[in-house]
């Protein structure tokens, strides 16, 4: 860490004025986390206004400007954030029948960076809605893969809810090592989250083109190294983090998890034509918390039965299988551990549709 060369993107940073309070980015406080390597590397974080996009994203051209022009400074990766109580995040555009997510047109193919190039293959973890459990099982699945002697990894892309620091218990900042985060490693499972970047009290409202940057920065300045399998857990519908993705070419397939009530259902349909319209194969649906199992093995089916297969079906994509409802499931992982790595019969559960996933990525 470079101590004089903080000072100096610090003096800088304090020559832009912040449109909103008249006083300049650092005395207004909207300068966090910045940070500057021995190899000139800085970064930091930029509050900008909130629901305007263009003072938000000229404010960030500013500060980034400022700090490129400092002596010593070899680059910069500024990440700006939306203060706003409450904020929700942005809806996904939808559009007419035949453009349901409202795509300006069909997502633009890009190269990939180099930076992805040792990882076999890239699947998505997608759902339709918020709190079907797709962290859950997306953290599941990485630790069952690893298990069965993969080298598996998690980005949790999910900025609207990053669950995975609390899913492995990891309350650290990562480090830097030679200009790159250097993923945590838990179970096996090379981890990185956009919670481990963001204080978690912020309550941050991502505007589009904020989002892509910062799930481009996690797939191409971490250190993933070489790895078998990455899962990447993204946030619930279809927005721009899954146009990101795609546009990596490094998608190998989405995995889509949905509980069964119809209302989810309705998501999931819309998520299969997002990864359709795209070429992006769909490996298959999860239905999570499909029932609620009894001491003596009854089943109980809290949410209707078999929707999420009956969908796969119509939407002629394979039915990967049930997760149950568990209800200590929920405490494992507030407590940090992921049931797939204990003895609870979750595991198996989680074995099984590993074993489908590392198939399809030709690695079974
Ligand atoms: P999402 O990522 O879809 O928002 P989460 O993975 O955060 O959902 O899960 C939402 C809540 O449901 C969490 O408290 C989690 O522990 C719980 N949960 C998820 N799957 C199950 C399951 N199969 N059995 C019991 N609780 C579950």
């Amino acid at each position: 860490m470079s101590g004089s060369l903080i000072l100096r993107v610090r003096a800088a940073l304090s020559a832009i004025k912040d449109p909103r309070s008249g006083r300049n980015i650092v005395a207004a406080g909207a300068v966090g986390g910045l940070s500057a390597g021995e190899d000139g590397k800085v970064r930091f974080t930029l509050d900008v206004p909130d629901g305007d996009r263009r003072a938000a994203e000229s404010l960030l051209k500013a500060a980034e400007d400022a700090a490129k022009a400092v002596p010593g400074v070899t680059s910069v990766s500024a990440v700006a954030t939306a203060h706003s109580k409450g904020a929700k995040p942005q809806e996904p555009p939808r559009g007419g029948h035949d453009n349901p997510f409202g795509l300006k047109q069909k997502p633009r193919i890009e190269t990939a960076g180099e930076a992805l190039s040792g990882v076999k293959a890239m699947i998505a973890i997608a759902s339709g809605k918020g709190g079907v459990g797709k962290s859950t099982v997306a953290a599941n699945l990485a630790v069952s893969l690893s298990a069965r002697g993969l080298k598996a990894g998690l980005l949790d892309a999910d900025i609207y809810g990053p669950s995975l620091p609390t899913l492995f218990g990891i309350d650290q900042k990562p480090e830097m090592r030679d200009g790159k985060i250097v993923p945590f490693e838990a179970f096996g499972v090379k981890l990185m989250s956009i919670g481990f970047l963001l204080d978690p009290d912020q309550a941050v409202a991502w505007r589009g083109p904020m989002v892509m940057g910062a799930l481009r920065q996690l797939m191409s300045d971490v250190d993933w190294g070489d790895l078998d399998i990455l899962l990447v857990d993204t946030p619930p519908g279809t927005g721009d983090a899954h146009i990101s993705l795609i546009q990596s070419k490094k998608l190998s397939g989405a995995v889509i998890v949905s509980t069964p009530q119809e209302m989810a259902l309705a998501d999931v349909r819309r998520g299969v034509q997002l990864f359709r319209q795209t070429e992006t194969p769909v490996i298959g649906v999860i239905e999570n918390m499909a029932w609620l199992e009894g001491p003596d093995g009854s089943k109980q089916f809290l949410f209707g039965e078999g929707g999420a297969e009956r969908a796969a079906k119509d939407l002629g994509v394979p039915f990967l299988g049930p997760v149950p409802l568990y209800p200590d499931l929920r405490q494992a992982s507030d407590d940090g551990q992921p049931v797939a790595a204990t003895e609870h019969p979750a595991a198996k559960v989680f074995d099984r549709l590993a074993e489908d996933i590392a198939k399809f990525a030709k690695l079974g």
